[in-house]
């Protein structure tokens, strides 16, 4: 990795003046000298000026093109903490929108991670809380980390392995869910080099030593690709460049894949950038029409963006030379958006003035919301992206937070009985409902990211009610009812215990007076090990032991009676079954083939299903005899019928020997036609199979426009079977046709 060079602040000044106003410069100005008086007699561990490090993060944000609270707040980050000066000097000098940037900042940086699971708990926990008031906390945060990584060198070696660690855990992670990829390649490569030196310097050596063959590999593909893509007629600007491999995404699939350096290496990547969507599916198709696409290989991340908003079709061709080519096809706009992520929409814009007030900083953040979920076409409410980003990076987690502003942290799906026995047994035991956000919940609310919990006590609340315990998603809430229920009126839960049983013995049918006496009672709990009927019905009631399993130990031996009497009594149905299929057999031996066809009035007819029409039975159906290949059945509305019938063949009638067919599969050729989303062959695939094991053949074709007709031939055993499959066919979204053939 080259050495950075590093930056002043003329520099940055320069960076920002390229794209800022005067007005947001001078702001920026001001950052600067007041972050130079604030550390102006500390020192770096290098030795170096301290103000070097704040210069080189405004720097890595003005690159960026941020705004210019990001920028100022860069200058900043390290004011608050390493020299004392006060958030309110910042305040009142920049406005609060950047004090509050600075002191979340702050706040991270006074976060010491460890790499235990509690931990990293408490420190996903902090990093959210701060974030989540402002995400250009984090922007800064990725800034700073990404500087000091660069910088690592002057550090011990221990701290170097602890620091690149959390950067590799922590920090690349949150780069990548916000999309920020330059970041995180960038935080990942450096934290390889101290985790992994060895792997490190090998990789880079391999790049290296093949960096000349490879350019020359990929100018080759980026001509031909040129070539292919020359006669269409693209708008404006078109960009085609070999993609850079890193030198971390390298090292984990060798790794995780058991690759070759040189599977990876030698793969050629391209990308290609155009400026429209309809460009990017017009280069898509002049590739796949020149190459071969391999199978599998497509993803179209327009249509279906990532969740980090990513947008761009990706397929592998074999390429020239026989050789696999990955190519990646984008926007301009989508290219922004990969390489710079949320920052990206946080990015100065010329004209639109950055306010300092609360309000419009609030609206701001709505706004990248906003921005982030058109890009995804979706808009499921605002805080979907914060919702994904926050559940992504924070696994399985929940925080709600008390009136008082304490956060509370919990499993997904965690209620407010949860919350409370969270906060205190007593509590828990004395809730009498909860208000989420100031208004009434029900007990089977699901807490979500941020919510603020009052949970309603009463001190003369009876306690816990039994149906609790199916409210509640956490053990700790479900050991504590249950805890109250053992210590608690034993006799209650005896009796609700038996109660549950009678319930369920009632449900299943049975009397539950010829279970309930004291010897089978007495067995049963035995079996359980339970000392007494009484413990065990205590047990059920105050939900230790389900009651279903109780029950069918009760009634355990007439089960199997009845099972047996069941048997017994399929068996003397399928006799008689076999007794009317003899009787039937008369009728029967009329059929002339397999099809199952009854030629009237004629016996031993070879009977032939037309496949022009492909009759099934339960179809209205006509023959017509044809010369020495016996009778030809048709669909009675086949247009081949009419057309025998007026060059004088003679139709015969026929008939389904039984119309609800037999247990052979007929094959029946439909028609699907819809739009070519990605995924809906799959689809289509995926609901004959639900319905038919006998998927015969499937074709697709599609057509300019991104119709796509689908032919199938699918084994059904009845008219009834088949319509079950239009109908569910029908029922797949951008499916808009379905219907069956005559060829
Ligand atoms: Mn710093």
């Amino acid at each position: 990795m080259s050495r950075k060079k590093e930056l002043t602040h003329d520099d940055v000044k320069k960076m920002v003046a390229s794209y800022m106003n005067g007005e947001h410069v001078a702001l920026v100005e001001k950052a600067y000298h007041f972050a130079a008086v604030a550390h102006a007699n500390q020192v770096r561990k290098s030795g170096e000026p301290y103000i070097i490090h704040p210069i080189q993060v405004a720097g890595i944000l003005a690159n960026l093109r941020m705004d210019p609270e990001t920028v100022c707040a860069g200058y900043m980050h390290d004011i608050v903490e390493d020299t004392g000066a006060a958030l309110d000097d910042i305040k009142e000098l920049f406005g609060p929108t950047i004090a509050l940037i600075v002191d979340g900042d702050t706040k991270i940086s006074k976060i010491h991670y460890k790499s235990n699971k509690e931990q990293m708990a408490e420190t996903h926990r902090k990093l959210l809380l701060a974030m989540s008031k402002d995400i250009r906390v984090m922007i800064v945060k990725l800034a700073d980390r990404l500087h000091n990584m660069r910088t690592l060198q002057h550090l011990r070696p221990d701290k170097q392995r602890r620091i690149s660690n959390e950067t590799l855990e922590i920090y690349a992670p949150i780069a990548d869910r916000l999309g920020i990829s330059t970041i995180k390649w960038e935080l990942e490569d450096l934290s390889l080099r101290y985790l992994n030196p060895q792997q490190y310097y090998r990789i880079v050596h391999l790049m290296n030593s093949r960096r000349d063959q490879r350019v020359n590999y990929i100018n080759v593909a980026i001509e031909k690709v040129k070539a292919v893509i020359g006669d269409l007629d693209l708008g404006g600007n078109v960009e085609i460049y070999g993609r850079p491999k890193h030198i971390y995404s390298v090292y984990r699939k060798m790794v995780t894949q058991h690759k070759q350096f040189s599977e990876i290496y030698d793969l050629l990547a391209i990308r290609v950038v155009v400026d429209s969507i309809r460009d990017c599916y017009a280069v898509l198709g002049a590739i796949h029409t020149s190459w071969k696409p391999m199978p599998g290989r497509f993803k179209d991340y327009i249509a279906m963006p990532k969740a980090n908003g990513y947008q761009s079709l990706h397929t592998t061709v074999i390429g020239p030379e026989g050789r696999p080519l990955e190519i990646q096809i984008r926007t301009h706009k989508m290219h922004e958006v990969a390489e710079f992520g949320v920052a990206a929409h946080w990015a100065y814009k010329e004209g639109k003035t950055n306010g300092v007030d609360q309000t419009s900083r609030d609206s701001k953040k709505l706004n990248v919301v906003k921005e982030i979920l058109e890009l995804r076409q979706e808009s499921n409410g605002t805080d979907e992206f914060m919702q994904g980003v926050q559940s992504d990076i924070f696994a399985d987690k929940v925080y709600a937070f008390t009136p008082k502003g304490d956060a509370i942290e919990m499993p997904k799906g965690a209620g407010p009985l949860d919350m409370a026995y969270q906060i205190h047994t007593e509590v828990g035991n004395h809730t009498t409902g909860a208000k989420v956000n100031g208004r009434i919940v029900p007990l089977n609310y699901e807490i979500k990211n941020g919510d603020i919990v009052d949970i309603l006590t009463s001190s003369s609340s009876a306690g816990p009610s039994r149906d609790w315990l199916d409210l509640v998603s956490t053990r700790r809430a479900r050991n504590k009812i249950r805890q109250f229920f053992r210590l608690h009126n034993r006799e209650e839960n005896i009796e609700a215990g038996l109660r549950m049983i009678e319930n369920l013995l009632r449900d299943h049918g049975f009397n539950s007076s010829d279970f309930l006496t004291a010897k089978q009672e007495a067995k049963v709990a035995q079996q359980m090990h339970y000392n007494t009927a009484e413990d065990l019905f205590a047990a059920i009631g105050f939900g230790d032991v389900p009651p279903l399993g109780v029950v069918n130990r009760f009634t355990a031996d007439i089960r199997k009676q009845q099972k047996a009497d069941r048997q017994r009594q399929a068996e003397k149905e399928l006799l008689e079954e076999h007794k009317t299929l003899d009787q039937q057999s008369e009728k029967k031996r009329l059929t002339t083939s397999n099809d199952g066809i009854i030629v009237e009035g004629v016996d031993n007819l070879l009977t032939r299903l037309s496949h022009c029409c492909s009759p099934i039975p339960g179809d209205d159906i006509v023959g017509y005899i044809t010369k020495g290949r016996g009778v030809s059945v048709h669909r009675r509305d086949c247009p081949n019928v009419k057309a025998s019938e007026q060059s004088g063949q003679r139709l015969v009638s026929v008939y389904w020997a039984n119309p609800q067919g037999d247990k052979t599969n007929y094959d029946a050729d439909i028609e699907v036609q819809g739009y070519n989303r990605n995924g809906l062959l799959s689809d289509v695939v995926r609901t004959v199979n639900n319905k038919t094991r006998y998927l015969n053949s499937i074709n697709g074709k599609v057509d300019h426009n991104r119709m796509v007709t689908i032919s199938l031939t699918v084994g059904v055993r009845n008219l009834n079977h088949l319509q079950l499959i239009e109908a569910a066919l029908k029922n797949l979204a951008d499916v808009y046709v379905v219907k069956r053939v005559i060829h």
